[in-house]
């Protein structure tokens, strides 16, 4: 079976694991979000791809769920120790490795998806990890501000910086309508028996994937199961700031909202969390097959039971 997920960071990286452990035949393509990439430092830094590679590759700080474990931070205390900033965004030594490698290969001509494809000769995470696009996308956050007025921000001040304490205007994929999905990512698609969207932020995880032309396409004329999992349970994110988001492109933090924003035309089943058992009837009638089943990633063997969910009802709408 050769299935595409398509992930974000934590959310996406914690269900591939239990993806793998649920159909460890089969093939499976991951799709990253790189619309929180960010430069610092000189350096490339693709934080949800890293979060997949590290957490299937066996090298993430669990606790946290970005990032290595065992880290040490020296050299961003010596970064501050000359003044050279930001200070907001944790960068530990065994990570500034990952970028300085990252940023060497792209300074001598190799794509982000060669790169990608390099790291995880490292990692083994299993799974063929392919970046959505070899293109600069950033995903920016326009807020309202008290002395600059509205403005737009990057993502990662916004989510790091500001915790997301000011509500989003507006998300924007700045540079996507010019992007070109990653080599393999259509042909995967093509060939995928079915596709998933794990429970990621629908906006600036999926969302992001998506708004790389000619990839919601690809899946809409795929002809096969398109499944999703919500990553809002009971009226709110399980962690993170998908409510902030969503509302900036006006959909409701609900788990029947998320399905019908994805719409019927893209997506062929939905699982809401048992919690939201009362959303299941709504979804339904929009033409998308839901099922409530627990959602929470509290364990392998959650998770497991989740993908296995996702799976079954892949099948179900299949027939
Ligand atoms: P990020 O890039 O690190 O933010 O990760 P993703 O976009 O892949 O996933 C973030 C989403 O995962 C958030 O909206 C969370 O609500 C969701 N999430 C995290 N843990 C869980 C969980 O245990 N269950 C469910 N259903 N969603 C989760
Ligand atoms: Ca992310």
């Amino acid at each position: 079976m050769r299935i595409v997920v398509l992930a974000g960071g934590i959310g996406g990286a914690r269900f591939l694991r239990g993806l793998k452990a649920a159909a460890p035949e089969a093939e499976v393509t991951v799709i990253g979000n790189t619309g929180d990439d960010i430069h610092l430092f000189g350096l490339k830094v693709c934080p949800d791809l890293d979060t997949v590679m590290y957490t299937l590759g066996g090298g993430i700080h669990e606790e946290q769920g970005w990032g290595r474990a065992d880290e040490s931070f020296a050299v961003k205390q010596e970064l501050s120790a000359y003044g050279v900033g930001p200070e907001w965004f944790g960068l530990g030594d065994r990570d500034f490795a990952t970028h300085i490698v990252r940023t060497q290969m792209i300074a001598a001509g190799y794509p982000l998806s060669a790169v990608t494809e390099a790291l995880c000769a490292r990692w083994q995470p299993g799974v063929r990890l392919i970046p959505m696009t070899d293109d600069r996308v950033e995903t920016h956050v326009v807020i309202d501000t008290p002395d600059e007025g509205r403005k737009a921000v990057h993502f990662q001040e916004y989510w790091v910086r500001l915790h997301a304490g000011p509500d989003a205007r507006a998300v924007l994929p700045v540079g996507a309508e010019q992007s070109k999905p990653a080599p393999g990512v259509i042909e995967a698609i093509a060939a995928a028996d079915v596709v998933i969207f794990p429970p990621s932020n629908p906006v600036v995880s999926v969302g992001s994937i998506l708004a790389v032309p000619g990839i919601r396409e690809a899946i809409a004329d795929a002809g096969v199961p398109v499944v999703g999992l919500s990553p809002i349970v009971g009226g709110a994110p399980v962690r993170g700031m998908a409510d902030k988001v969503l509302a900036a492109v006006g959909v409701e933090a609900d788990a029947a909202a998320v399905a019908l924003h994805y719409g019927s035309g893209l997506l062929d089943g939905w699982l809401v969390d048992t919690a939201d058992a009362d959303r299941v009837a709504e979804v339904d009638r929009a033409g998308i097959r839901c099922r409530a089943v627990p959602l929470m990633m509290t364990d392998v063997a959650a998770t497991t039971a989740m993908a296995r969910e996702a799976l079954a009802l892949a099948e179900e709408v299949r027939a």
